[in-house]
């Protein structure tokens, strides 16, 4: 058996068999997954190990498991030479069992994923009951371990059909939010910011936390920043990209980056993802820097990390959070950390932007408070590029 390409949840799966294979005095014992089709033979402990081995796959309509299930077979057989119907099947043939003992493995849903399942190269006049209920505590012990497996696979499986036609379609639908100069209202640039089909009912964070997860998220981070920066033809002024340190990793990322005009280029990275070295993301992204593109630290005030991150990514521009923006009018304290927050920014050569804006009143307030620019219901919703050319329009401040 190839202990070695097991997972762990196999090998605790495996242990149980063992304790089948063992208490029962069988050749052979077996988790085997029914997909309707096919019956997998997912985990095999056998005592001839080139007899059976993990992964056998075989009809499930022909199997013997298939044929207890229906019950057409009782669930303990000592001898299949006395099932007929055993006996027709091509599992009783190779290799050559005599004794077999199948139970379901049901989920807590009570779907049915498989069979628990032991058998014999000899018959065994003395399987019984008590056999069958040792067998079933042990099915229960492996649906309780495989579980979270399957159920991952699921989501796995769902999230990737999901992303499927998008990503064949060229990434998300990518729309632009105004970002405004607060002392005079000019628009200076927009934020891209990516759309999924409105039936998914999901904001674009979690679409891209849900792609991280299966493993596509640079892929399409990548398609919705190249859908962003095709709008530098189309509108003026500079265009924010949001992207996470793991795309910015990515050597396609840096390279499709670095041929777009680069004094209109804005990187938005977020505070809230994680960012394990910091000098190795620095270094990444010097030489995007040293030509002239820009890089934001957003969701600033949020809470996700210290002023360290601030600090050691040495950005062009600050983007305070909604959370420290919505709302600033009516609580002093929030006014008194924006001040600070300015002069901080300031004092280390970076623009502040506020994000979230939805009041003129909170507009003239951060305005106030030394804001640079600011992006918000109130000066515009996230909408198309056409949208945006109404606007007056700049160079980047
Ligand atoms: P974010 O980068 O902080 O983007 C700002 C979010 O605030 C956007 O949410 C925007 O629609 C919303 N917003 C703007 N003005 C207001 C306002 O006045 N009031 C309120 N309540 N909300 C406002 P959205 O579009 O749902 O995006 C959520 C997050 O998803 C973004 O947060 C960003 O982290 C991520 N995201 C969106 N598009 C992309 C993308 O293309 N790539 C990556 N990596 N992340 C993206
Ligand atoms: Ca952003
Ligand atoms: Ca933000």
């Amino acid at each position: 058996m190839v202990r070695g390409h097991r997972s762990e949840v196999d090998e605790q799966v495996a242990e149980l068999l063992r304790t089948a294979r063992s208490s029962l005095g069988l050749s052979l014992a077996f988790l085997s997954r029914m997909d309707g089709t096919t019956q997998t033979l997912e985990v095999v402990e056998s005592a001839v190990p080139q007899l059976m081995k993990d992964g056998v796959e075989r009809p499930q309509s022909t199997s013997l498991c298939q044929a207890v299930l229906d019950g057409r077979l009782p669930k303990v057989m000592s001898d299949l030479r006395d099932h007929p119907v055993a006996m027709e099947l091509p599992a009783a043939r190779f290799p050559r069992l005599r004794s077999y003992v199948s139970v379901p493995v049901t989920l807590s849903d009570g779907t049915v994923y498989g069979t628990f399942c032991g058998a014999g190269l000899r018959a065994d006049e003395s399987l019984g009951r008590r056999d069958q209920s040792l067998m079933e505590v042990l099915a229960r012990a492996a649906a309780m371990v495989i579980e979270p497996q399957v159920r991952s696979r699921e989501r796995e499986r769902e999230i990737r059909a999901r992303l499927e036609p998008v990503m064949a379609a060229g990434g998300p639908a990518v729309v632009l939010q105004p970002i405004v100069r607060l002392a005079d209202g000019v628009r200076i640039g927009a934020e891209a910011l990516s759309r999924f089909p409105a039936e998914w009912a999901l904001g674009p964070d979690v679409c891209f936390e849900q792609a991280h997860s299966v493993g596509e998220g640079v892929p399409l981070e990548l398609q919705a920043l190249v859908r962003g920066a095709s709008y530098l033809d189309e509108v003026d002024g500079y265009i924010a990209l949001n992207a996470s340190p793991v795309t910015l990793f990515d050597a396609g990322c840096r390279a499709f980056l670095a041929q777009l005009p680069p004094e209109r280029v804005l990187v938005e990275l977020s505070e809230h993802d994680a960012v394990e070295d910091y000098e190795a993301l620095a270094d990444a992204l010097a030489p995007l820097r040293a030509s002239g593109v820009k890089l934001a630290i957003d969701d600033v005030g949020a809470g996700f990390s210290s002023l360290r991150h601030v600090v050691l990514t040495a950005p062009d521009t600050i983007k305070l959070d909604r959370a420290v923006v919505s709302g600033l009018s009516e609580q002093p304290v929030l006014a008194g950390l924006v001040a600070s927050m300015v002069t901080f920014a300031h004092g280390i050569g970076s623009s502040v932007v506020a994000e979230g804006i939805e009041t003129r009143v909170d507009a003239e307030l951060l305005r106030d408070l030394g804001v640079d620019a600011g992006q918000g219901w109130y000066f515009g919703r996230p909408g198309p590029a056409a949208a945006l050319s109404s606007a007056p329009v700049t160079q980047q401040a």
